[in-house]
């Protein structure tokens, strides 16, 4: 039995919320029926646009509003994950500069950056409500539109590292992936911005629980290991590789690298071995392949 966490679509105003921003309800202050939300003493359910059915009745209901004014409810569920069945493919995935990870196939996902789209409209808005008087009642309202603005580019940002971390899992029994904290003690401190706005914790959050639902294992590699600079075919450091090379030549066995590629094989390695030999994050034994 595991606990799921299942998100409204923005919802119709909650007045309940009153002033506050959020109101976490034990299931005193609830009641559940028939798939309707009811507040306790009150006839009439919640008006709650589900992303998806509840898988049980919940535990905890938490209300909220977000900067854009818009309502959301969070509801805590104990459900039953279905495991997919077993695959034999397994995958290793390294960070990207330019992209958000890239496969040990060379398969590379970019980032997912949707503020270009909005970024001449964001800007008309903010010198907008620079020009607003202090506290005034314009002023609020176009601090909401940019707020509105700010939420597009979450959710569509949110949406694409969905659907990433989904077809991840759904492909491959197991996942390896190096943490960032090794990244960004071995890259330079720029990157560490370029990672924060790729959302690669989040990703990271995705990946690991959608693998517990469904039986799928998430390999961190967190300790230190050079994976960009060692030859996955023959095992060389190449110690002298500059920070922003995106390929190098081998000069122990002669092979051509790809940076990135070179080290997603090399996690992809690490990572099986780590999962072999027990010393993982995740305890679930590999069974096939
Ligand atoms: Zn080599």
């Amino acid at each position: 039995m595991l606990i799921a966490r299942i998100d409204s679509a923005p919802t119709s105003n909650l007045n309940y919320l009153g002033y506050k921003q959020s109101a976490t309800l034990t299931d005193a202050a609830f009641k559940y029926r028939d798939g309707k939300l009811y507040m306790a003493k009150s006839k009439a359910p919640l008006d709650i646009r589900w992303s998806r059915e509840l898988p049980s009745t919940p535990s905890t209901v938490t209300l909220s509003k977000d900067a854009a004014g818009r309502y959301f409810v969070s509801c805590l569920c104990d459900f039953e994950p279905a495991s997919q069945p077993m695959s034999s493919k397994m995958v290793g995935i390294d960070v990207g500069l330019r992209d958000l990870f890239i496969t040990d196939t060379g398969k590379k996902y970019d980032n997912p950056r949707h503020s270009a789209k909005y970024a001449a409209k964001l800007a008309l808005l903010q010198r907008r409500l620079s020009k607003k008087a202090q506290g005034s009642k314009n002023r609020a309202k176009a601090r909401l539109k940019v707020a509105r603005i700010h939420a597009k580019i979450a959710d569509c940002r949110s949406d694409r590292l969905h659907w990433l971390s989904r077809k991840l899992i759904n492909e491959n029994q197991v996942v390896c992936a190096e943490s960032l904290a090794v990244k960004n003690m071995i890259r330079n401190p720029k990157l560490s911005k370029a990672i924060a706005d790729a959302s690669w914790g989040e990703f990271m959050r995705q990946l690991e629980y959608k693998g517990e639902w469904a039986g799928r294992s998430v390999v961190r590699i967190d300790r230190f290991f050079p994976s960009s600079k060692r030859c996955h075919c023959c095992g060389y450091i190449y110690k002298a590789l500059p920070q922003g090379a995106e390929h190098w030549h081998c000069p122990e066995c002669g092979t051509d690298h790809d940076r990135d590629v070179n080290a997603a094989i090399n996690i992809r390695a690490v990572g099986l071995t780590v999962l072999a030999c027990g010393e993982s994050v995740n305890p679930e034994p590999l069974n096939a392949a």
